[in-house]
């Protein structure tokens, strides 16, 4: 039986850019896509990043129980669909949920066995150093994500295994390590 992996931390510590690595190198290895109801950034791609819906096409699908767990912020919904989920781990593959703490949270409370990753930046100036240099938000987003980042730092403790993404091919590997422990 495949294992359920949350990977969590602030934006822009580096999460999409360690989980992509580990993809190409783990066969067994799949990305849960979510659902949300923000807009696509710039060369997002649907299906990929995730699935793009509308408020009350959200708010339905949780009426239905497609969810293993959604949140709301930022103004918008996130989700995981829970069917993807089901399939890949019955199948004998891992699933990474790259999602937010809450989310976790939520997901360790549910599924006691999921192994929790949290990557964190080396310090806040990075973090902001590379959300800005990634240029996918504007600046009053900038800000509001980085005030973000010191909540979800303070959820840490609560996590199996913290990754401190400096290097960033030590991150990946520290990652396929605790994977395929
Ligand atoms: P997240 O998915 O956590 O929001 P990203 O993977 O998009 O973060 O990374 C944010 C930015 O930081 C990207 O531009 C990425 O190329 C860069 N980055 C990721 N890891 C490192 C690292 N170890 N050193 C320097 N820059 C990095
Ligand atoms: P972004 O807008 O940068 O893509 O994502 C914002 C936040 O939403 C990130 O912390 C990301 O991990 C989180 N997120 C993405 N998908 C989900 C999901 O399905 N559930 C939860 N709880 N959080 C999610």
């Amino acid at each position: 039986m495949g294992r359920l992996i949350v990977v969590s931390g602030p934006s822009g510590a580096g999460k999409g850019t360690i989980i992509d690595r580990v993809l190409e190198r783990m066969e067994n290895v799949k990305l849960s896509v979510s659902c949300t109801t923000r807009e696509p950034r710039p060369g997002e791609v649907e299906g990929v990043n995730y699935y793009y819906i509308t408020k009350e096409e959200f708010e339905r699908r949780i009426e239905a129980g497609m969810f293993l767990e959604y949140e709301s912020f930022f103004d918008n919904y996130y989700g995981t669909p829970v069917d993807k989920v089901h399939e890949e781990l019955s199948k004998g593959n891992h699933i990474i949920l790259e999602i937010d703490v809450k989310g976790g949270m939520n997901v360790k409370r549910m599924e006691p066995d999921s192994l929790l990753i949290f990557i964190a930046p080396p310090d806040l100036e990075e973090l902001k150093r590379r959300l800005v240099g990634r240029g996918t938000e504007t600046p009053e987003q900038i800000i509001q994500r980085t005030m973000r980042a010191e909540i979800e730092m303070q959820y840490m403790d609560q996590y199996d295994h913290v990754i401190v993404n400096d290097d960033l091919d030590k991150a990946v590997e520290e990652m396929i390590a605790l994977i395929s422990e």
